[in-house]
Order: structure tokens, then C-alpha cells, then sequence
């Protein structure tokens, strides 16, 4: 099948080719993301490949119907950025890769706790220029504090696992429980979670439900000096809330993979330019924070199986098969 495959960076074509060679689909590369605007790239294309910030929104989806295309391949996991019921109109079918590495994104999570922790940011500039006081980069222990997990899926469940490994004692809030989870620490409400975590990480979704569920109350509720940790989706952070909170100190360590606006931003280098977006500037200037660009998915285990996952969803459709990777799978006839 011919695909039109949006904000291709190097790596994607990489592994995406190689993929496709064997699974026998016809990809093209196009560099900018999906907008209204470079939707036209994609007339007579059955099918596009999209990641996490190319805009799948309704008049998006209006002018990839129009000009041919049928269905949508999903790179990702989340699908926060697909109109669902814009495709159900329009007769768009959707699949994404859902679960690609768990490890990646909650190795990556937990890596930043260890990093914000032990300061592993100040101290590696520090031994650059021949500075090796260490003075300013007192940690504390993993041992007994205690870490909330917000979201204990599939990417939440990996991180417990790992914290328990640390003697850490584990909060979980979630709307369904795991099981999984369940021996490992104590389900409680968000309240309890927020008021008693030393870290708290995000691993839920973005949905309408917890759009800036870290909101000033939210922080309000935590305890004073506490490590957040979002590698998730940047809309469930309200940032200005954030700068609040670092500003006053009641936010001690703030980690971030993921910002609200990081479409603008993130997956390109801007260091040739000067940054207009003054909420994100001022995040980056708090030496507590530590912001990666949407990286945590970022292992060759993670791309491979993206690619795999992402050529059968393609081979699935083409032949009319079910895949449990659909998200509006056609009805029954
Ligand atoms: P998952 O579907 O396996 O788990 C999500 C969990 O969140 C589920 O247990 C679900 O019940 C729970 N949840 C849903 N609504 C909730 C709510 N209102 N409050 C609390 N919990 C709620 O998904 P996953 O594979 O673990 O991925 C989690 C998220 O991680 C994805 O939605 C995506 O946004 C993000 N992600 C980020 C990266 C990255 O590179 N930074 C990569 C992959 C995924």
C-alpha cells in the first residue's frame, strides 16, 4: 500500500524502510508535520503515517478524506491528538502501536528522577570545567520515600515495577486498577496520592478528564519540596501553575519529557533562533528542572517494533483483517 509519511526525521525512515521492505509497502517521506496546510501532500495516498504532533483534526481529517485517504497509522500510543469522531464520520479507520516499549518511556521517567535526585546535570558541567567541589549536589536515598504513580497501564505498571526494585513505598491512582500493581503498593485517591508523595509520576493519558490535572490546587495539595515527573502528554501539567510552584519552592525537582506547546518546539533545532515562547523559557531557567524533547520513546527496541507494529496494522487493513489495534474498528456487517 502507498503511504504518506509525515514528520519523517532520519531515524523514521530508517526503520519504517526497512520495515516496509519486507512487509511490502510503498512508503513516502515528507518532513513537515500534518496541518491543514501539507494535508494536500497527501492526495491519492490510501493511507498516512502520523506521529504525535501532526494535527488530526477535523478539517485536517476533511481534507485527507477528500483527497483519498482511508486510513490513519498511528506511530504512537497515544491517540490525544486524533479527532475519533470526525474519523467515524468521515469513515476513517484508525490504528496505532500500542504498546511499542513500555520499558523506554518508564526507564526514561525513572531516569530522570535519578538524574534530578543525585543532580547528574549540575555535576556533569561541574566536571567539565575542572569544578569537583560537590557542595550543592546533596541527594537523598530511593529507599522508603514514598513515589505516586498516576496511571499504572501498561507505561505505569514498568515504572512500579522498577521503584519497588529501589525499596521505594508505592501510591498508585488510576480509574481501573491493575493487577499487576496491586501487590506492589496501595491504590488510594489522587487527594491521598498528591498529599503524600515525595515523587509523583505521570502515566495516564491525556483526555478531557485530566487536562491540567496538575493545577495550582493540585500542587497546592503536595507535599512542600516534592519531584514531579511528567513524560506522559504536556496538557495534563498547567505550566504557569508549575512556575508558581517552582518559584515558591513548593516544587522541589521538576522533570519534563512532554510540554503542552512542545508541537512548536520539539523534534527540530531551534538553537539557531531566538524562542517565543516565554512560559517554556522560563521552565528551562530553574536549575531543578530538567526538560528532555519527547524522548522517552527514543530506543531502537521502541522503533523497531513501531515499524513492525505499524507495517502489520498497515497489511491488516490492506487485507481487510482484524487488528486489535484499531481504534474505531468498522462494524460487524
Ligand atoms: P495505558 O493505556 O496502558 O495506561 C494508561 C493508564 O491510565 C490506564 O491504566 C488508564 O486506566 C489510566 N487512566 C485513564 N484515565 C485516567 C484518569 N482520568 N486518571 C488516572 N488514570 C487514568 O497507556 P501507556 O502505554 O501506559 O501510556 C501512558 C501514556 O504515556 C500514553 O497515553 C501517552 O500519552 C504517554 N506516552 C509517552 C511517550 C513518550 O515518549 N514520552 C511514549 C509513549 C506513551
Amino acid at each position: 500500500m502507498r503511504v504518506a509519511v509525515f514528520s519523517t526525521k532520519n531515524y523514521d525512515r530508517q526503520f519504517l524502510q526497512s520495515a516496509a521492505k519486507t512487509a511490502g509497502h510503498e512508503l513516502v517521506f515528507f518532513e513537515p508535520r500534518l496541518t491543514l496546510e501539507t494535508a494536500p501532500l497527501a492526495s491519492d495516498f490510501p493511507a498516512i503515517c502520523a506521529f504525535v504532533n501532526d494535527q488530526l483534526s477535523s478539517d485536517v481529517l476533511a481534507r485527507l478524506a477528500a483527497g483519498g485517504t482511508r486510513f490513519i497509522v498511528l506511530r504512537s500510543a497515544g491517540f490525544n491528538n486524533v479527532d475519533l469522531d470526525a474519523c467515524r464520520e468521515l469513515e476513517l479507520r484508525v490504528a496505532r502501536v500500542p504498546a511499542y516499549s513500555p520499558d523506554a518511556v518508564a526507564e526514561h521517567a525513572v531516569g530522570m528522577i535519578l538524574a534530578l535526585n543525585r543532580k547528574f546535570h549540575k555535576a556533569y558541567n561541574r566536571v567539565r570545567e575542572g569544578n569537583f567541589a560537590i557542595d550543592g549536589l546533596l541527594g537523598f536515598d530511593m529507599r522508603g520515600r514514598t513515589v505516586g504513580i498516576i496511571g499504572t497501564g501498561k507505561i505505569g505498571a514498568v515504572a512500579a515495577r522498577i521503584l519497588a526494585g529501589f525499596g521505594c513505598k508505592l501510591l498508585f491512582y488510576d480509574v481501573v486498577q491493575n493487577v499487576e500493581c496491586a501487590p506492589l503498593g496501595r491504590y488510594v485517591s489522587l487527594e491521598e496520592l498528591l498529599s503524600e508523595s515525595d515523587i509523583i509520576t505521570l502515566h495516564c493519558p491525556l483526555s478531557l478528564q485530566t487536562y491540567h490535572m496538575i493545577s495550582r490546587a493540585a500542587i497546592g495539595r503536595m507535599k512542600p519540596g516534592v519531584m514531579l515527573i511528567n513524560t506522559s502528554r504536556g496538557a495534563l501539567v498547567d505550566a504557569p501553575a508549575v512556575i508558581e510552584g517552582l518559584k515558591s519552592g513548593h516544587i522541589g525537582y521538576l522533570g519534563l519529557d512532554v510540554y503542552e506547546e512542545e508541537a512548536e518546539l520539539f523534534f527540530e533545532d531551534h538553537s539557531g533562533h531566538v524562542i517565543q515562547d516565554d512560559v517554556f523559557m522560563r521552565l528551562a531557567t530553574f536549575l531543578n528542572v530538567l526538560i528532555t524533547a519527547h524522548q522517552a520513546f527514543f530506543t531502537a527496541t521502541a522503533l523497531e517494533e513501531i515499524a513492525r507494529v505499524t507495517m502489520a496494522n498497515l497489511t491488516a487493513f490492506e487485507r481487510s483483517e482484524p487488528t486489535r489495534n484499531e481504534l474505531l474498528p468498522p462494524a460487524k456487517s
